[in-house]
């Protein structure tokens, strides 16, 4: 089954490894390619917005199951995903890929202070990497004119830190304009690949418990982790409404 439906949200069903191959077969032809990697909160949030349900099942070329939520769902549901990949993952390999072939690289998102400090980060560890564009996420302008100066800059690989759904309706315009970048939101990552926000320690994360990391040093998302049990209340109706069929 190349897609599993959690929630009407198709997601690639492939491991970390197959995912890298397609990127790069993706990059090597700069084909005009939009990344999600989606959590309960985002497939949540679809359900209530039909303009980013739009955007995920019209614009987004791979969807990829970030958090042990969506990877339960899909093992409730009868259609087990292989594993997590997370955004914050596959932004450190982009990294790494980047910087061995010199690529063409543009950010934007996060607070100012984060920004840098991912600027200055790259120009340490990842020198080779072309960065055209290191703009923070408090811009005043439409996202509209974001995405034409993004366009502007040329750039390979593009990178937006907004939160969801902003960061997928930006790159969704890029992507209707079929400019040909890979282009992937990543929420918080930039304030983690900064050193400001420590991730979860493997060990917590190895237990499932990144989530419960995060709620302990941002008490502020406990609204947003809520969304969890509703998840799996709606999760649990889908699979009952679908062994009745
Ligand atoms: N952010 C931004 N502009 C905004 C709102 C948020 O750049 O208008 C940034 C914020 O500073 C943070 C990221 O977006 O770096 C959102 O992180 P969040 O924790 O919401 O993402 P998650 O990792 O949970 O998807």
């Amino acid at each position: 089954m190349g897609k599993v439906d959690v929630l009407g949200v198709d997601f690639d069903n492939k491991n970390f490894k197959q995912f890298q191959n397609e990127f790069i077969g993706r990059i090597n032809t700069h084909q005009s390619t939009l990344v999600v990697t989606a959590n309960p909160e985002i497939v949540m949030s679809a359900n209530e917005n039909p303009e980013f349900m739009k955007i995920l099942q019209s614009d987004a070329d791979y969807i990829t199951p970030d958090g042990i939520g969506i990877i339960k769902a899909a093992c409730i549901l009868n259609t087990p995903l292989p594993e997590r990949v997370t955004g914050y993952d596959l932004f450190v390999w982009f990294m790494k890929l980047a910087n061995e072939r010199s690529l063409r690289v543009y950010l934007i998102g996060a607070k100012p202070n984060v920004i840098h400090a991912v600027q200055t980060k790259i120009a340490h560890e990842y020198s080779d990497i072309q960065l055209v564009g290191a703009e923070d996420g408090y811009f005043k302008e439409d996202l509209e004119t974001v995405a034409y100066q993004i366009e502007h800059a040329e750039p390979d690989l593009v990178f937006a830190a907004l939160g969801s759904p902003k960061q997928e309706q930006l790159l969704s315009i890029l992507r209707k304009n079929l400019f040909p970048a890979l282009m992937m939101g990543v929420g918080g990552s930039f304030d983690v690949f900064s050193g400001k926000i420590k991730r979860a320690p493997q060990i917590w994360q190895k237990a499932h418990l990144e989530w419960l990391y995060r709620l302990l040093k941002e008490p502020a998302r406990l609204s947003r982790v809520s969304i969890l049990p509703k998840f799996m209340i709606k999760v649990c109706q889908t699979k009952r409404k679908r062994s009745k069929r």
